[in-house]
């Protein structure tokens, strides 16, 4: 599903965030991503979810080989291939759940009435149903990232990549999301997570631990 070989990343101002990454993430797999802050994390999660490039070094995803793909092309891969989920959610404030996690779907060329009925059984799979209606302001800090799960896997993506989803959230909210990802990961979709905490990591099959831009330890 996903392969790096030689991955850098050099940041604008000379950071240089990955400094060389070979790593292979099979379809199906359920993968932590550990490590201190400014250790590379994101960096490497939006390499992977193409939201960025490579500075040196190859990146397939998906049967893809990214350096080669336009960025247009790479918006394609990504409205049919990967969902994210974020830390602070990253909802439209001014929309209820229903269309916050229909807009998820635009890209994927869905018109409106079908994309609205995605959006319901999304929901339904994250267990929202009583909550349609409601704006972001009206959701507790679980619930808003309940919907953006939905959100990221109504077009039922291979594969879901989380930016620390539980960051930002209590410990029962948190062991909420972290189930929704175990049950879709038992779908079959892949699923890579950055994660600060130290028990939900070593619940996972794989801990991928980055420290200074470097993969330094791959435990399975
Ligand atoms: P982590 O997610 O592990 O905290 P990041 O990947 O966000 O780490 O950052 C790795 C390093 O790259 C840090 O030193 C950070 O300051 C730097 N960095 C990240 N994004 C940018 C950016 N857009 N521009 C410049 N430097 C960046
Ligand atoms: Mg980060």
């Amino acid at each position: 599903m996903i392969e790096l070989i030689g991955v850098t990343r050099e940041h604008p101002g000379g950071v240089l965030a990955l400094r060389g990454v070979d790593l292979r993430i099979e379809k199906g797999e359920l993968a932590a991503i550990v490590g201190p802050s400014g250790s590379g994390k994101s960096t490497l999660l939006n390499l992977i979810g193409t939201l960025d490039r490579a500075s040196s070094g190859g990146v397939h995803v998906a049967g893809h080989d990214v350096n080669t793909l336009t960025d247009a092309a790479l918006s394609a891969l990504r409205a049919v291939h990967i969902g994210f989920v974020f830390q602070h959610f990253h909802l439209s404030p001014g929309l209820n759940a229903v269309d916050n996690v229909a807009e998820g779907l635009l890209y994927a060329g869905v018109p409106l009435r079908e994309r609205r009925a995605r959006a319901r059984e999304a929901l339904a799979r994250v267990r929202l149903t009583h909550r349609l209606d409601h704006r972001p302001h009206q959701l507790s800090g679980g619930e808003k990232q309940r919907v953006a799960i939905a959100r990221a896997v109504a077009g039922r993506p291979g594969l879901l990549l989380a930016d620390e989803p539980t960051g930002a959230l209590d410990t029962a909210s948190g062991e909420v999301v972290l189930e929704l990802l175990h049950e879709l990961h038992s779908g079959g979709t892949t699923v890579v997570v950055i994660t600060h905490d130290k028990d939900i990591a070593t619940a996972l099959p794989r801990q991928i631990r980055v420290r200074d831009g470097r993969i330094e330890e791959d435990l399975r």
